[in-house]
């Protein structure tokens, strides 16, 4: 049976019907139809940009499908609706198109060097296998490839970035011939620099930005995701390891210190800003609520974080939000999140691929 909402519909605000009709909506009148949900704020659905699916708690991989089943959902209950995977050590494509689950924008595994990354994470690899494992992990994703672009050198004793420039260059050429988007992991100053010269997609973190390449990444319409969350755990992973590493410890903290100003210039500069907890690993999921609080914290409009957390965020990932043919994912919220974000906290109404959630 086709569902009647009634309520001012994001972006424009106005107070309409719209109905939905199995997977699909749309602004001609069904007759029959039953009113699901009258009065509130109506968006299409959050999205986390950044999450990982395959990768449990205490950063080892998921072993059963049923693992990035049951995280999914955590995030579906909190309104997320849409998921960018960025990168997973399990795949589980099956889910891609399954009734109750998140719309779903995979990487395949990260592409690493060796030794360099989160153990049994990424795919480990040296420079000159790099785009032919980009390739291989193109086909293993939905549209996303994802490269470390820097970690910690312990030889250095401090970030230092993965391969060269002609090495990450190519990196991203393979990931485009092979029809996938690039997202890269990066928190260094070097490491933030070749990636984005090299043409990648979208920057993961991105604490090393400096005003020449936000403005870079503006002309090219590079995306950020700042990953708000992640970065406040940067003390953490300072103090656990300064006994070895002093430099690269203080490196955490300054990054982390400056980083709120980073967003916010980037935001100034027309950077596209997209919001990911980064849940999986050491963070958990159903937190992009308060990933949005963070931002505002550092100064983005709570009107344009509702639009980079809910129907940009569709757009750029290819999930057509409340507009006729668009995708029956929906959540209520009781007052205006572009007046107040804290009630994205707790919607009021869900339905994801035209089923009621809530
Ligand atoms: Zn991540």
């Amino acid at each position: 049976m086709a569902l009647h909402v009634r309520g001012a519909i994001l972006p424009e605000g106005d107070v309409r019907d719209l109905w939905l009709v199995g997977d699909r909506v749309t602004f001609e009148p069904v007759g029959g139809a039953e009113t699901i949900s009258d009065g509130g704020f109506v968006v299409p659905g959050l999205v986390d940009a950044h999450c990982h699916l395959g990768i449990a708690y205490g950063a080892k991989p998921i072993e059963r499908v049923d693992q990035a089943r049951e995280l999914a959902v955590i995030d579906r209950d909190a309104g997320v609706l849409a998921l960018r995977d960025a990168g997973s050590p399990f795949p589980y494509p099956e889910l891609d198109d399954e009734a109750g689950i998140p719309r779903l924008a995979r990487a395949g595994r990260h592409v690493a060097p060796p030794r360099r990354y989160l153990r049994d994470i990424g795919v480990e690899v040296a420079a000159e296998e790099v785009a032919a494992t980009v390739t291989a992990q193109a086909k293993a994703g939905n549209g996303w490839v994802k490269l470390v672009g820097d970690w910690i050198d312990r030889g250095v004793g401090d970030l230092a970035p993965s391969w060269d420039a002609a090495t990450m260059t190519a990196a991203v050429e393979a990931a485009h011939a092979a029809g996938a988007r690039a997202a890269v992991h990066t928190f260094s100053e070097d490491g933030v620099e070749i990636m984005v010269r090299a043409g990648v997609d979208s920057v993961e973190h991105g604490t090393g930005l400096s005003l020449d390449l936000i403005d870079e990444m503006a002309r090219q319409g590079t995306a950020l995701v700042p990953t708000m969350i992640n970065i406040r755990t940067f003390g953490k992973i300072a103090e656990q390891a300064r006994e070895k590493f002093a430099g690269y410890a203080d490196h955490m903290i300054a990054l982390r210190d400056r980083f709120p100003g980073v967003v916010r210039a980037a935001y100034e500069a027309g950077v596209p800003i997209y919001l990911g907890t980064d849940a999986g690993g050491g963070i958990q999921h159903g937190l992009q609520a308060e990933e949005m609080l963070i931002l505002q914290e550092a100064g983005l409009p709570a009107a344009e974080i509702i639009a980079a957390a809910s129907w940009k965020a569709r757009e750029w990932l290819g999930f057509p939000g409340l507009v006729e043919g668009g995708l029956a994912d929906l959540v209520v919220y009781e007052a205006d999140p572009r007046a107040d974000l804290r009630v994205v906290r707790a919607p009021k109404r869900i339905v994801l691929r035209g089923e009621v959630i809530r």
